[in-house]
């Protein structure tokens, strides 16, 4: 089957086109920093992947996928002629609330359902709901499945998943943590198995996903048993430009004080803070790493504070779990960066969480699976590249056909 994969982000789209049968990538597709000035979006195609990159300042992500569609339909190097070829398209969704606890199939009555729960990830559901729109009324006969992020956090245990809060907010309004990235993390915990030549159900596993947005998430046995993230994407790690986990208090404080609407609040909250928020520059840690480098000193201190943010759940999640027996690595930071990495494993050395330097580096290496640890280290620290595509074009063909 010829799946369209779109997974629509906060200031990024991604997407594919795979033949599921032979897990074939025919096309990719990579639209960065949307709504900045320097947005880029490179469409490439299968066998050799020579990227073109077009320049989309001033587009939004579901305009950005208008241009993709229109390249697929046009581009003497697309492997299709005609858009009528794609069989189906799978949409990934950040949240699905406890309505949707799978992949579902999009019809008139879904997408009331996924507009009701777009309000549990405000940067994420929105977008992708009007990239869904956008490919209804181009491709009005072609089917659409919604892939969740949520759906693999399914299995954690109420202890984990329910807040301190009078039990009727749960009772009436379904408030608990959903975590969010559970594709990634799934993906990441099944290559980390493969990588260490053992069962997936016999691993203890901390999975964490670093791009834009992060979470980690203590997989046992092959499960999600809890993930930093929560209600929505804001709680947990320092993020790209969300806070993350704060004293609730501050908000309230900050709201009175200023007189700061709700709607500006959680703008604030999700837009201007984290990495943006202390540097004061840029949530791109590229940016940021670039700026520290070069002196500048809130720049420094972001990248200081997310490390010691991302150093504090690896090690709140290695008590909560029974046994750890590697940390996985993933996305956009999590994958590439390797000053990152090294100032992250520097300090969990003594939890026998050690790092080769010289595996750790990521020349001539990007892409590659691999595992990063020093041989006797009692932990081991794997990289896995982020393959959510892959996955979501697989639960979108199974549930079409
Ligand atoms: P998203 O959450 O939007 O899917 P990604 O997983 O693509 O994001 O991650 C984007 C983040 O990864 C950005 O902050 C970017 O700066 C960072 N990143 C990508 N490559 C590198 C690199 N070589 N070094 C440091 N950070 C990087």
């Amino acid at each position: 089957m010829l799946v369209l994969v779109v997974n629509a982000g906060s200031s990024s789209l991604k997407s594919q086109l795979i033949q599921t049968e032979g897990k074939h990538v025919l096309m990719k597709c990579l639209a960065q920093k949307v709504g900045a000035p320097d947005a880029t979006m490179t469409v490439s195609f299968a066998p050799g992947f020579q990227g073109e990159t077009y320049g989309v300042a001033g587009l939004t992500v579901e305009e950005c996928l208008v241009k993709l569609l229109d390249i697929l339909a046009t581009d003497p190097a697309s492997p299709i002629g005609s858009l009528d070829e794609i069989d189906a398209v799978g949409n990934r969704l950040v949240a699905g609330g406890e309505y949707f606890t799978g992949a579902t199939l999009i019809d008139d009555g879904a997408r009331r359902h996924l507009a009701e729960v777009e309000e549990l990830a405000p940067l994420h559901n929105p977008v992708a709901d009007r990239c869904i729109d956008t490919v209804r009324r181009l491709l009005p006969d072609t089917p659409q499945v919604a892939v969740f992020d949520t759906a693999f956090h399914q299995t954690m245990p109420a202890k984990a998943y329910l807040y301190p809060l009078p039990m009727r907010y749960y009772d009436d309004y379904s408030i608990r943590r959903y975590g969010a990235h559970g594709t990634s993390h799934r993906y990441a915990a099944q290559q980390a198995a493969n990588l260490l030549g053992r069962p997936l159900q016999d691993l203890g596993l901390i999975t964490c996903h670093l791009g834009n947005g992060g979470s980690i998430t203590a997989v046992n046995h092959g499960e999600s048993i809890d993930t930093t993230m929560g209600f929505t994407p804001l709680e947990g790690l320092m993020m790209g430009t969300r806070s993350g986990s704060i004293d609730p208090a501050i908000i309230t404080y900050i709201m009175r004080r200023e007189g700061v609407p709700f709607d500006e609040m959680d703008r604030i909250l999700n837009c201007e803070s984290g990495v943006l928020g202390i540097s004061g520059r840029s949530g791109d840690m590229r940016d940021v790493l670039e700026a520290a480098e070069a002196g500048d000193e809130r720049s420094q201190l972001a990248i200081d504070m997310y490390v010691y943010r991302v150093q504090k759940a690896i090690g709140g999640f290695y008590a909560a779990m029974t046994r750890t027996d590697a940390v996985v690595m993933t996305a956009g930071i999590g994958e590439n960066s390797a000053a990152l990495r090294e100032r992250i494993f520097s300090g969990l050395a003594h939890m026998g969480m050690i790092l080769d330097k010289e595996r750790n580096d990521v020349t001539g290496q990007i892409g590659v699976n691999r595992i990063i640890s020093i041989d006797d280290s009692p932990i081991k620290i794997c990289i896995v590249t982020a393959d959510e595509e892959i996955r979501i074009a697989r639960e979108t063909a199974d549930l079409v056909a």
